[in-house]
């Protein structure tokens, strides 16, 4: 655990969250500033700043991150509508947070744009 990162401090209970969604190795929340009706992060319990310091073994991470996306997706009602999933590394691909997560964000019809 990093010792100031709120995402681990969530992670641990020891910050709140409107959580829905909780494993062994990861959980998911939903975003305090929500860019759509369905806005949820997922995220590793272990800190990993961000997707630049994924290694060579983690892949069983990215693809586990992105099939609780796939799950939520489903219990929110959102899977057959279509929605974004993003990571955003670093300053100018926009994270904000350093604890890598992956933004599930859907319930109305998002623009094309990326950016
Ligand atoms: P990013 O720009 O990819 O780093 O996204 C960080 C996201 O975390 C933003 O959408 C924030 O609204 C969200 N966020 C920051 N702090 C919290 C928090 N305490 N609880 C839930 N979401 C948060």
């Amino acid at each position: 655990m990093s010792e100031d990162c709120i995402f681990c401090k969530i992670a641990a209970g020891e910050a709140p969250a409107d959580m829905v969604h909780q494993e062994e190795e990861f959980v998911a929340f939903r975003d305090i500033l929500p860019q759509a009706p369905i806005h949820i992060l997922v995220i590793p319990r272990t800190h990993i700043t961000s997707s630049a310091d994924l290694t060579e073994g983690q892949e069983w991470l990215a693809g586990r991150l992105i099939t609780i996306a796939k799950s939520l997706a489903e219990k929110e009602g959102i899977a057959d509508r279509g929605y974004r999933l993003v990571v955003n590394c670093g300053s100018e691909g926009g994270q904000q947070v350093p604890h890598l997560h992956l933004h599930l964000i859907g319930g109305r019809k998002l623009s094309g744009s990326l950016g």
